[in-house]
């Protein structure tokens, strides 16, 4: 796949507010926040979107959620509560394919997370 801004930020080419690191991920705040805390989880392999995750990444989209619970701890909003979320193409609106983790937290969040982008004909 071609390289992403995400790979750029791993590799430390493009600045990013880093939260989290270890051997397999990357943590670091998104730069356009929806919500009081907006962070993003990614893994340092670059996998395009969900649907390129194969049976051998398993324990490693595991670990991102792993990452998030972990952050919501050490942040203090783990039991205010918290969302991850993960877009997948085009109708989910995913802009950058290098999959990454939305975590949002410090507010009430509502629900459904969307507001519909296309109007009905
Ligand atoms: P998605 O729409 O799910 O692909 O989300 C991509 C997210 O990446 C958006 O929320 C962007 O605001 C965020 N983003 C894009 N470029 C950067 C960057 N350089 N640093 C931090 N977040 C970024």
């Amino acid at each position: 796949m071609s390289e992403t801004i995400f790979t750029k930020i791993i590799n430390r080419e493009i600045p990013a507010d880093i939260v989290h690191e270890d051997d397999l991920s990357l943590a670091f705040r998104d730069i356009n926040p929806q919500a009081p805390v907006h962070l993003l989880i990614i893994p340092k392999k670059p996998i395009a979107t969900i649907n390129d995750i194969t049976e051998g990444d398993r324990e490693l989209v595991g670990h991102l959620h792993w990452v998030a619970a972990k952050l919501a701890s050490d942040m203090g909003f783990a039991e205010d509560g918290y969302r991850v979320v993960m877009n997948c193409g085009e109708n989910a609106g995913q802009t950058v394919f290098h999959i990454h983790l939305h975590l949002l937290a410090g507010k009430p969040l509502g629900w459904p997370p969307y507001t519909d982008r296309m109007k009905q004909a």
